[in-house]
């Protein structure tokens, strides 16, 4: 069986007045999205738990069927992963931000988007500050980079200090929101080793000098051990490959044993190139079984509050990549399609959010159910709710017959 699992990231929504109290989904063309659904199955699944943040790590970590309780540890080990960065037993990985702290105040949690080529050059000044202490800095893209923690006793405390991530707090006094709780102290002396590092460096100068904002500070977040994850191999007997422009995404697929394709021109926005990731995707299932296509645009156009770009957001993800990978399934007696978000981002907030998503699956062994639209207000009305997303892409793999009962009880 060839298996295909299709995500646009943030495209669940509310009603919107504005649309006539329809979602962008709803009111979106989407010929091949409808065209599955009457074919196949329509149902809601939670893939945020009601306890967990509703981020992109949790409900994407749902989607490749990991339960985010057991699995999720923190945003920067998955980075790790995604940076080819192995983390052993003893350590434990930060996000680590290159900021512009001014006046006691979080100007700029990217300084200013700072390059990648600046940050190449300061991240080895910043390895030369804290020479002695057990802490590691390995460059990644402009303005994220991580850091590497080793020491058993060390991480068991960092592992529960509080850390905020450094985009909640735009514009606001950063003192309240540095790190608390255990190892707060050690966090703040690597902080304090690196400022005059980042002072003197020459590349800020010349930003300075340019009138960009400088990388004043390091801002670290978001850490965790390495996660425990059962590969695809193991655990479902299944070769297969990601593909995304994001990270975090890449890195769960990395923990997951499958294989990271990288698809040059792929943006993470509506410039992406959709017809290379498709390629790639059905190309990949000439000798592999599992393919998981993630398409960001939706979600960034929605937090971008725009109605119109997170429509047209979600028509290119039906017609460029849902419609060809449609074609290739219904093409096949041995293939099978699933569609779905993250998780919701609203357009009225700009932000994310939890609770039901729909989904739409379709192809071998996937009874007919009774929608004729793949949209939030159909899949209200079917019977097919998982309340623990995670489920959802073991039973997409595992089911012989995919029934609403079935994957209701499916507990695998
Ligand atoms: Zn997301």
């Amino acid at each position: 069986m060839k298996y295909l699992v299709l995500i646009g990231d943030g495209m669940a929504d509310y009603p919107l007045a504005e649309l006539g109290d329809r979602t962008p989904l709803d009111a979106a063309s989407t010929p091949a999205m409808d065209e599955a659904a009457r074919k196949g199955l329509v149902g809601q699944f939670c893939p945020i738990p009601e306890d967990l943040p509703p981020g992109s790590d949790i409900g994407n970590l749902s989607l490749f069927g990991y339960d985010p309780h057991q699995t999720f540890t923190g945003r920067a080990p998955l980075e790790a992963a995604s940076m080819g960065i192995a983390l052993d037993p003893d350590q434990i990985a930060f996000r680590c931000n290159l900021v512009t702290l001014r006046d006691g105040v979080m100007e700029s949690f990217t300084s200013g988007h700072i390059t990648s080529e600046e940050a190449a050059t300061i991240i080895p000044s910043l390895n030369a500050a804290v020479d002695g202490l057990p802490i590691r800095f390995h460059a990644g893209v402009s303005y994220r980079h991580l850091a590497i923690l080793t020491g058993e006793a060390l991480i068991a405390d960092l592992a529960r200090a509080s850390c905020t991530p450094p985009h909640n707090i735009t514009g606001q006094p950063y003192a309240p929101h540095l790190p608390q709780g255990p190892g707060a102290e050690w966090l703040a002396e690597i902080a304090d080793r690196c400022r005059p590092a980042l002072a003197a460096h020459p590349a800020n100068a010349a930003r300075a000098a340019a009138g960009k904002p400088a990388a004043t500070a390091i801002w670290l977040w978001g850490q965790g051990c390495a996660p425990r994850m059962e590969t695809y191999p193991k655990r479902f007997g299944l070769s297969g490959s990601v593909i995304s422009a994001v990270d975090l995404v890449r890195g769960i697929g990395v923990c997951a044993g499958l294989r990271v394709i990288r698809v040059p021109g792929a943006t993470g926005y509506l410039d992406t190139n959709y017809a290379g990731k498709v390629a790639a995707a059905l190309d990949s299932l000439e000798d592999a079984d599992f393919v998981f296509v993630h398409v960001e645009a939706p979600d960034e156009t929605a937090h971008e509050g725009r109605i119109d770009l997170k429509i047209q957001a979600i028509e290119d993800f039906d017609g460029k990549v849902v419609a060809p990978c449609l074609d290739y399934t219904l093409a096949r007696r041995d293939a099978r399609l699933l569609v779905a978000p993250d998780h919701i981002t609203a357009i009225a907030t700009k932000t994310h959010a939890g609770g039901p998503v729909p989904f739409v699956m379709c192809g071998a062994g996937v009874m007919p159910g009774a929608a004729t639209r793949y949209s939030e207000e159909q899949a209200r009305h079917m019977k097919a709710y998982l309340g623990e997303g995670h489920r959802l892409t073991p039973a997409f793999l595992r089911l012989e017959t995919i029934t609403p009962e079935a994957l209701a009880a499916y507990a695998g």
